[in-house]
């Protein structure tokens, strides 16, 4: 999710969070790339390095996950080493994030036969640390690109959900109670009520609430906000949850997965297949899904540049109260406000240009622990219970890289998504589908072509 208007949040020390995208630190050391690391203990072994640093640094070994069990009409998860190429994968989806995970289990429902890899398990990369938060009309505000692709995937949500709890159980959290953007000076109650206007104009129900609505609405909400504009269609879902509903929604229908397996490269493979080279061997498929977030620059593909994608890094603070105090997701000028059923409030988010850096700092959680507490003064009194890293995968242009690669056929680029992963992940799972059925035309293909970027 985003910056707030902007995180200079002052401690009173002249102290404020990183949030500029030319982070002065940048310049000292360059991160090393070796892509993601097995998540242990929430500390990344990938960090901003000094040359001193460099040594330390040990390959890790691919490992693969335990078998376990699963329903007999599913697919099966087992220990395999490769020595030879394999080719029993219609698609190959490289990554399960949000993104691979949802594009899997379309495919899957659509009677593929999918391989999913990566090197983490499911929903380590970014998508642990997202806020969830689907917000179109807040996230677009710079984009009409990105307020119509996220439209059209928020429309998606509801089947989906419905879908994946007849699947595999209800989600514990998904909620389309709306959000309220706070205007705490003229410019921005000006800006707001703007918007406002131009969404009723285009049939989006949206309203500018008086300060005193907002009290009523929001009674836990501090004093100082002149207004906020409500749009009623917004929500909010446990990304974490959903990811893994969508992977145990695919593997009932035949999809594999296997962790611990690095991908390095994709090439044109034999009898017109794509050959993708693992730390477990070389696996061939009819497609391939590059679907490896903040990383994909660093799978070499045949004949092609490397992906344009980098790490924007995002702490999230996850605190707790007693009871739920917040009906609506609440975006301040500093930070947003997600309420969750149980009491739980999570806190967003910085937006820093770190590198492959997946550690909080004191910096980030002391920032947004004071704008939340001046936002809602309550939550001075709430439980601290952690906070997470991500590296949101940001593009040039800041739109996802979604469709075919122009030199490996078969191959299909879908990352890219910076702060929109979760909203955009049915929209960009159908639009692979669609791809792999041979549907080519939908508009929203060209929106973010690959061939924008010269891939
Ligand atoms: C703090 C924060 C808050 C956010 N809030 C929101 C929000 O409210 N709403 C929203 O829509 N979005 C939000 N986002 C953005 C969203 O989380 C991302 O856009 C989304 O998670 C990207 O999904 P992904 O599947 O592309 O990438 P990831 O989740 O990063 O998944 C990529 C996967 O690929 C694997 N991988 C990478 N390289 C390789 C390789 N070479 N071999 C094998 N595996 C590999 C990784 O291990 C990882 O599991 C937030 C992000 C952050 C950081």
């Amino acid at each position: 999710m985003g910056r707030s208007r902007s995180l200079a949040v002052g401690l009173g020390l002249g102290l404020r969070p990183r949030t500029e995208w030319n982070d002065p630190r940048r310049g000292e050391a360059e991160p090393e790339l070796v892509g993601p690391s097995p998540r242990s203990g929430g500390t990344a072994r990938l960090r901003a390095v000094g040359a001193s640093d460099r040594a330390a640094e040990q390959p890790h070994g691919g490992a693969v996950r335990p078998a376990s069990p699963v329903p007999p009409s599913g697919g099966s998860r087992e220990a395999i080493c490769y020595s030879t190429p394999v080719a029993h994968a219609d698609v190959l989806v490289i990554g399960a994030g949000i993104v691979g995970c949802a594009t899997a289990h379309a495919l899957a429902a659509a009677g593929h036969t999918v391989q999913m890899v990566d090197a983490r398990e499911p929903g380590q990369g970014a998508t642990q640390a997202s806020a969830g938060v689907l917000a179109p009309y807040i996230e677009g505000h710079e984009s009409g690109v990105l307020c119509t692709l996220g439209r059209r995937s928020l429309d998606l949500f509801d089947s989906l959900i419905a879908s994946l709890a007849e699947d595999v159980g209800p989600l514990p959290v998904y909620e389309r109670r709306g959000s309220i953007e706070l205007a705490f000076d003229i410019v921005a109650r000006t800006r707001l009520q703007r918007a406002g206007e131009a969404l009723g104009a285009v049939g989006v129900e949206a309203r500018w609430l008086t300060a005193s609505e907002v009290a009523t609405l929001e009674p836990a909400v501090g004093n100082g906000a002149r207004g906020g504009l409500h749009v009623p269609m917004h929500g909010l879902v446990g990304a974490a949850a959903l990811t893994a509903a969508l992977e145990a929604a695919a593997t009932r229908r035949g999809a594999q997965f296997r962790s611990g397996v690095q991908v390095t490269g994709i090439a044109r493979g034999s009898a017109n297949r794509v050959a993708v080279t693992t730390s477990a061997g070389v696996i061939e498929a009819e497609h391939a899904v590059l679907a490896s977030g903040s990383w994909a620059g660093q799978v070499a593909v045949e004949d092609a540049g490397e992906v344009p994608v980098r790490p924007v890094r995002g702490q999230l603070l996850h605190l707790s109260l007693p009871t739920r105090r917040l009906t609506h997701v609440v975006w301040g000028t500093h930070c947003y406000l997600v309420p969750w059923p149980d009491g739980s409030v999570l806190v967003g988010a910085t937006v820093e240009d770190v590198g492959f850096d997946e550690r909080a700092t004191v910096l980030g959680v002391t920032g947004l622990l004071e704008a939340a507490c001046a936002l809602v003064p309550e939550l001075s009194r709430a439980t601290f219970v952690g906070v997470r890293v991500g590296l949101r995968p940001a593009s040039p242009d800041a739109l996802p890289i979604v469709g075919p690669s122009a030199t490996v056929p078969g191959l299909i680029y879908a990352t890219g998504h910076f702060r929109n992963g979760v909203l955009l992940a049915p929209l960009t799972a159908l639009l692979v589908r669609h791809l792999i059925d041979g549907a080519h035309d939908d508009p929203a293909l060209a929106m973010m072509a690959p061939s924008r970027l010269g891939l």
